[in-house]
């Protein structure tokens, strides 16, 4: 069966070639001229790799900054707002995939949020799998566990979200087409599943071939307790070193921010800082 997948703007990318083996008029967004990026957060920062990013997310996270004003998801595109979204068959997300990875091995499936559509993810893995022995990030907000879907990849990036991203009803006046109180009430109840996040941390646990991590986004010093109290404390199964703390930011002038406050929070209390490398190197554009 050739499933069809709703894929954000950026698609597949950074890619030289489409489905067919033809190069593509536009060149990649990174200014190479050949296809891949660096992964940019976490254990695998620096790795080149291809991303796919599917459209469509459960969560509607927006952000309050230290300077008081709000930074909504850096993939707004991909969650909020899905009009220039696009719909591909997996034989031709996999051909161009296979097209475009020559040199490469490592693959980040991404959104928005990938697991809401499971069956057209699984036969996309499964298709993926078949073709190479192509290693598997999926991010996911780590509120949906599927068992045969964390069965086929390698390296599962949680991002729990805090309630620093929750969309209070000042912040909203951004969104379009939104009953705002639904909203706010729609994403509280759903960004944090522990029983959810213990699964899919067991099942990386069994499993030797498989990794995870936990990524949170730190906007203020106070977000460490919240990680430590509210989330850490009721799971099991997980070390310091699978603990990430990003800075809040989707371009360099936010990162700037708080990365030093993040850096220090890290520091502290012996967990991993997470930069974003990608933003440095590439800016903070879509492709990249
Ligand atoms: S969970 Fe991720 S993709 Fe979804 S709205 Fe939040 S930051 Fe954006």
């Amino acid at each position: 069966m050739n499933y069809r997948i709703t894929l954000a703007e950026d698609g597949i990318f950074p890619i030289v070639y489409d489905a067919q083996g033809n190069k593509l008029k536009e060149m990649p967004r990174t200014g190479y001229l050949f296809p891949g990026t660096l992964q940019g957060e976490g254990k695998l920062n620096g790795m080149p790799s291809l991303f796919i990013r599917l459209a469509g997310c459960n969560l509607r996270c927006i952000w309050s900054l230290p300077d008081g004003n709000i930074s909504a998801c850096d993939t707004f595109y991909a969650s909020f707002d899905t009009n220039t979204s696009f719909v591909m068959d997996v034989d031709d997300i996999v051909a161009t995939v296979a097209n475009n990875t020559q040199n490469l091995n490592h693959i980040v499936i991404t959104g928005g949020e990938p697991l809401i559509v499971k069956r057209q993810l699984r036969s996309l893995l499964e298709k993926l799998k078949d073709k190479k022995d192509y290693h598997i990030t999926i991010e996911t907000n780590g509120t949906i566990y599927n068992e045969s879907i964390i069965d086929l990849v390698n390296l599962v990036s949680i991002s729990p979200k805090l309630s620093n991203s929750v969309p209070h009803i000042d912040k909203l006046k951004m969104l379009k087409n939104t009953k705002e109180n639904d909203i706010y009430e729609y994403h509280e109840q759903r960004r944090i599943n522990i029983p959810t996040l213990q699964a899919i941390i067991d099942h990386c646990v069994r499993d030797n071939n498989k990794s995870f991590q936990l990524k949170f986004v730190i906007s203020i010093k106070e977000d460490i307790l919240e990680i430590e109290k509210d989330i850490l404390s009721k799971l099991v199964g997980w070390k310091n070193d699978d603990i990430l703390l990003m800075p809040l930011g989707k371009n360099k002038k936010e990162l700037q921010q708080n990365e030093s406050v993040v850096a220090s929070i890290a520091t502290e209390y012996g967990y991993r800082y997470c930069p974003r490398l990608h933003i440095a190197l590439y800016g903070s554009g879509k492709g990249v």
